[in-house]
């Protein structure tokens, strides 16, 4: 078993001194310094915005696996070489989607990595098949869609959905889109992580 997530930590919830980082020591850290910038406009932090997903897949009864994809969905904007911001100015997708599940697939199954991985597409797709889907995206999200590819192909569309992990994408999408309620009270990162901590890999 891996103990390294889990050895001493401080009275704050952080890794004691001499601790060996483990995964979720990492991503805790995220949530705690870069989460808390601005999310591409939005009005609520990058990591209010993450746990937000979570809590809403988990008030909706969603599996684990769901609750830690909306939990992680954009933690490839944390690593990302093109910013978040960057992609906003420049007009580039930075693919924070695909660098995002890539780094998780370190730690977790494709359960997890596969909706993060196809987030971006769950909502060029929704915008193909669902009239007035676009309407309930962001005005930054609007912005993002541009330059993600705009809303699939009839042809683009029938191909996501035989994705595997497609399905679940598209819910996480569902959250996504909601969860930029700057007045909506989220668990902290600790309520989620013992579910993370079921759902590493153990190699
Ligand atoms: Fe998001």
């Amino acid at each position: 078993m891996n103990r390294d997530a889990e050895d001493a930590p401080g009275a704050d919830g952080t890794p004691g001194a001499g601790t060996v980082l483990g995964p979720l020591d990492l991503i805790a850290a995220l949530f705690a310094g870069e989460g808390g910038a601005e999310y591409l406009g939005e009005a609520v932090t990058q990591a209010g915005h993450m746990l937000q997903a979570a809590a809403l897949a988990e008030d909706a009864g969603a599996p684990d696996h769901l609750v830690a994809a909306a939990l992680l969905h954009d933690v490839g904007h944390f690593h990302g070489a093109v910013t978040g911001r960057d992609l906003m100015e420049g007009g580039r997708d930075n693919r924070h989607s695909h660098t995002g599940a890539d780094w998780l697939a370190h730690w977790f199954g494709p359960e997890v990595t596969g909706p993060v991985r196809l987030h971006v597409a769950a909502k060029r797709y929704l915008c193909a098949v669902e009239p007035g889907y676009s309407a309930l995206l962001s005005e930054a999200s609007v912005h993002t869609l541009r330059v993600q590819g705009g809303p699939m192909t009839g042809a683009q569309a029938r191909a996501f959905e035989a994705l595997p992990g497609a399905a679940d994408a598209v819910a996480v999408r569902r959250w996504d889109e909601e969860a930029k309620d700057p007045d909506r009270a989220t668990p902290d990162f600790a309520h989620f992580r013992p579910m993370l901590e079921r759902l590493l890999l153990r190699g």
